[in-house]
């Protein structure tokens, strides 16, 4: 059976560094600040925005919350951006995704200063990213699938790394970051998406599968070879009558089967999803330390 690789005891050791780090800037009288737009009623988006400006307080991070009516037009959202890239006490601003249609959200990550792109999504630090820039802010999910293998002693250096999907906000970003030439890194990287021939066949020769693709119990046990690390970023609700909320979250990978045959594994919930938020935090603090040269 693998062993569980647990993303909340793993973000709780994060937030342990992040605490000292904090109080430091706290003691140099800087307060790290995020603040995170929400654009419409999307009731996921409202969740992650509450957990997210939740553990700015807990943390002692300054924190604001901004919520604009499903209406806010294009320039209206860009509008408050810009006074966000302005004001010196937020160092970090996120726009939860997905905004409604009206909205030209790549316009949007592009209007950000990118010093305060705690997403990583600014074409300025997707360069960073792929140039090995270590002064960029790298997206908060794949950072977080790094710091998991990291603490979880699993050698990324020389393995093989598969990667199921190819977006740029999981897929792309963890290639580049797993592939950059360091010591946490150096892996050998596939990535494998919905046009791929012999996908199984692939993902059965990683020793290290990240599966971001947002399809509910997709990688089964052919999918994985005996010993295998298996990272599931997926989180997709199944509808189940049983629960209270009328569906349960499960990943992209069937976790029963697959934990029989992996050597570690993340579960869903409980796995990546609380990296994501610690990274999220970090990279605040971060862009906070960065641009007061701290
Ligand atoms: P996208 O829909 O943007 O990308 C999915 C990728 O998976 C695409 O590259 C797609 O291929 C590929 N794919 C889809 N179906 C198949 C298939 N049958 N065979 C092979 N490849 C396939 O999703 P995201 O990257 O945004 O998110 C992926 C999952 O991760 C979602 O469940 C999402 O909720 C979750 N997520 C979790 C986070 C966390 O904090 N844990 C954070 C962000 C996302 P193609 O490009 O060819 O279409």
């Amino acid at each position: 059976m693998a062993k569980l690789i647990d993303g909340r005891a793993i973000a709780d050791k994060v937030y342990v560094d992040l605490r000292r780090d904090i109080a430091e800037a706290k003691s140099r009288g800087l307060t790290p600040g995020l603040a995170v737009i929400l654009v419409g009623d999307n009731p996921a988006s409202r969740a992650y925005v509450r957990s997210k400006d939740k553990m700015c307080r807990e943390l002692g991070l300054y924190s604001v919350k901004l919520e604009m009516p499903a209406s806010t037009t294009h320039s209206e959202l860009l509008a408050r951006v810009e006074e966000l890239n302005r004001d010196p006490a937020i160092h970090g601003i996120l726009v939860q995704s997905p905004p409604p249609k009206q909205i030209d959200e790549a316009a949007i990550v592009r209007s950000l200063d990118p010093r305060k792109d705690v997403d990583g999504f600014h074409p300025e630090n997707i360069a960073k990213l792929a140039l090995g820039d270590p002064t960029g802010l790298v997206p908060c999910t794949p950072l977080g699938v790094q710091r998991l293998l990291i603490e979880s002693k699993i050698d990324i250096s020389g393995a093989h790394v598969v990667i199921l999907g190819r977006s740029m906000i999981v897929g792309k970003p963890v290639a580049l970051l797993l592939m950059q030439k360091n010591k946490n890194a150096n892996a050998t990287i596939t990535v494998v998406h919905s046009r791929s021939r012999n996908l199984a066949e692939i993902t059965r020769s990683a020793d290290i599968l990240i599966a971001a693709m947002g399809q509910a119990n997709f990688v089964k046990v052919e999918h994985v070879r005996d010993g295998a690390v298996v990272v599931d970023v997926g989180i997709n609700r199944l509808e189940d009558a049983a629960s209270e909320r009328g569906y349960r979250l499960v990943g992209d990978v069937a976790f029963d089967e697959v934990a029989r045959k992996a050597s570690a594994i993340t579960p869903v919930p409980g796995g990546v999803g609380p990296m994501t938020i610690a990274m999220l935090m970090s990279n605040t603090v971060k862009a906070c330390r960065a641009v007061n040269s701290v």
